[in-house]
């Protein structure tokens, strides 16, 4: 049986699977979804996982946190030696087409639910069990190795371990698939991390250093109280925040950010901005009429968005608002979206212009 492994946010399983299985057979690659409510993971079952994993890049997945091509799933482990049969699984796999000589890196990881983070300290001395055993055996480089795939023992129960592979370019460069990322005590709200961690995600290296510079002009529509806006003015740039409610009083200290009160479906800037994001709590649907608004009229080069889901079909209604954002701004756009670790209900889009 082959199948893909994601990660994904607990709660989340029914929408990665409708994403999964929606996409799957657009590809020409169509399954299975197998999942259970608030596991954190979904497995996908496909009669080539490697041609599918191709087929859909993880740059492009929504719900998931992670992409895995799973290689082997070893229930009643004992634990006694959990070794020796994963070792032997290898073994067997080299004989019938696993592509791979050696692994650059061993990730062993659990879901990300109530259940799974009680396999974290297991996780964390098996794995430095295991390191030597495969050094030994000769299935991972003495040193990390980017250029080869990445073996990832998946621990679902304490007797449960599925073995899976991810390739660098094409995976999360994360563990469990979520980035470590402190709250910073400057910071006017937890909001700002989601940012963060949208701009780690959706922009590379290159790309941070192209798109966010010093003195750039930016809008944060529903700004209170301030986490975005702070994420913004870090990074040097100059903040329009527009909201009914308050800013931090440093903000505004800072010399660098205007408050609005204004209405953020309604406020338009004056000229073409470098950034606009957009942290609005409203209906999806409104929301990204508003963001194709700014694309379509130009008033910004580039936005981070985020979408609230509602409690129901949020597979769904994430793909109708995507198809209305990019329709109704009549240009082509570079869009990527994706459910972060710190997005709870929501997810959150990066877009610019082609
Ligand atoms: N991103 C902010 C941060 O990092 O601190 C948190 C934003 S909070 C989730 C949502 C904000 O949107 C609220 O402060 C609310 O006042 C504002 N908001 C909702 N509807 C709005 C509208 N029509 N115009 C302006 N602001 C709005």
């Amino acid at each position: 049986e082959s199948a893909l492994l994601c990660w994904c946010r607990a709660g989340f399983e029914p929408e990665l699977a409708a994403e999964l299985n929606e996409r799957a057979a657009i590809a020409g690659h169509p399954g299975y979804a197998r999942t259970q409510r608030n596991s954190g993971y979904v497995e996908f079952i496909v009669e080539d996982a490697n041609a599918l994993s191709r087929a859909l890049p993880w740059s492009q997945l929504i719900f998931a946190r992670q992409k895995l091509v799973r290689i082997a799933d070893l229930s009643d482990l004992n634990p006694a030696d959990r070794i020796t049969p994963m070792l032997a699984a290898l073994d067997a796999l080299g004989g019938s087409g696993l592509n791979v000589s050696m692994f650059g890196e061993l990730l062993v990881e659990h879901p990300d639910s109530d259940e799974g983070k009680q396999l974290s300290g297991l996780a964390r001395s098996f794995g430095n069990a295991l390191r030597p055993a495969l050094r030994k055996a000769g299935w991972l480089s003495k040193t990390d190795d980017a250029r080869r795939p990445r073996l990832h023992v998946a621990f679902v129960a304490g007797d449960h371990a599925m073995l899976a592979l991810s390739d660098p370019l094409d995976s999360s460069p994360w563990p469990l698939g979520i980035p470590r990322l402190r709250m910073h005590p400057d910071a006017p709200s937890r909001s700002a991390l989601k940012l963060e961690e949208a701009l780690l995600t959706f922009l590379d290296a290159d790309e941070r250093q192209r798109r966010v510079r010093d003195n750039m002009q930016a809008a944060d529509l529903g700004a209170a109280p301030g986490g975005w806006t702070w994420v913004l003015m870090r990074n040097g740039m100059m903040v329009t925040s527009v909201d009914n409610g308050p800013l931090k009083q440093e903000l505004i200290d800072s010399g660098r950010v205007d408050h609005l009160r204004a209405d953020g479906f309604t406020w338009q800037p004056r000229r073409t901005l470098d950034w606009m994001v957009c942290d609005m709590v409203e209906s999806p649907a409104r929301v990204a009429e508003r963001m194709a608004t700014w694309f379509r009229e130009n008033w910004c080069r580039q936005a981070i968005f985020n979408l609230k889901l509602p409690m129901k079909k949020r597979w769904e209604e994430t793909r109708i608002c995507l198809e209305a954002f990019e329709h109704q701004a009549h240009r082509p756009l570079i869009v990527r979206a994706r459910q972060l670790y710190h997005d709870r209900e929501e997810i959150t889009v990066f877009a610019t212009p082609k």
